[in-house]
């Protein structure tokens, strides 16, 4: 085992601490909260690093980075797609990952349907909400969101496992702690609808620079890059 890595596994240990912290102040366990490690950029050498320390699930925002890894790291662990998701590239992810956290739009859920359906396969999905409303998000509006829903519901191949969402890059993380309380609102109203077929199981909300805040408004998945592998080096 490659010593230059400890850092990873002390970066996780302090990510582990928090995370318990966090957990515990919103009445929880730390075990209720799943951490996805988010690999993009991070060379795979690391990435194994962090599943020898335990880390389990992986989140990648691009397709074809996603397919590359998938193949280059063959352990037993699951895939998370996180971010913008194109139609056209549903095809190549689609028997690969556990989770795609991105589903914005109806036409993307009905291709992730249809290709789900072509291998047999019911995918599980969140959508993601852009609650904030800036304009750089990707997600369905936040009053949009369950009339998404409701169309998706209908779609035989897709499971909806709950919500996600990114809140705008804040210095301080207290001023995005609306955006999280406004995903578990929804998420809320959305199991109160009483839709079959749905299961609100997972708030995927919370990255290096806020997932204290969000476990503590409600995330039971956070989604965490820098503060585990450090730095990103974009090539
Ligand atoms: C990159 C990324 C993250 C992780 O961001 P960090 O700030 O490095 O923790 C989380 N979610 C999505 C959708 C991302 O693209």
């Amino acid at each position: 085992m490659s010593e230059c890595y400890d850092y990873i596994r002390r970066n996780l240990e302090i990510i582990r601490k928090k995370i318990e912290k966090a957990a515990i102040k919103s009445g929880r366990k730390p075990e209720d909260i799943t951490l996805v490690a988010v690999s993009k950029t991070v060379e795979p050498e690391k990435i194994l690093r962090a599943i020898d320390e335990g880390i389990t699930e992986l989140g990648e925002n691009r397709v074809q980075e996603l397919t590359k890894k998938y193949d280059i790291i063959s352990r037993d662990c699951n895939w998370h797609l996180i971010g913008h998701l194109q139609t056209n590239k549903v095809k190549y992810i689609i028997e690969k990952v556990k989770l795609i956290h991105s589903v914005d739009r109806y036409n993307l859920a009905a291709e992730i349907n249809d290709r789900a359906k072509k291998i047999g396969k019911k995918v599980n999905i969140l959508v993601q909400v852009n609650i904030s409303g800036e304009q750089t998000k990707f997600g369905v509006a936040g009053h949009e969101a369950i009339e998404l829903v409701r169309r998706i519901v209908g779609l035989e191949n897709i499971r909806i496992k709950g919500l996600m969402t990114m809140a705008p890059f804040a210095a301080n993380p207290e001023v995005v702690r609306d955006v999280f309380s406004g995903l578990r609102k929804l998420s809320i109203d959305i199991e109160k609808e009483n839709i079959n077929n749905i299961d609100m199981e997972y708030l995927s909300m919370g990255m290096s620079n806020d997932f204290e805040v969000a476990i503590e408004e409600g995330a039971n998945m956070v989604r965490i890059g820098t503060a585990l592998f450090g730095e990103r080096q974009y090539l």
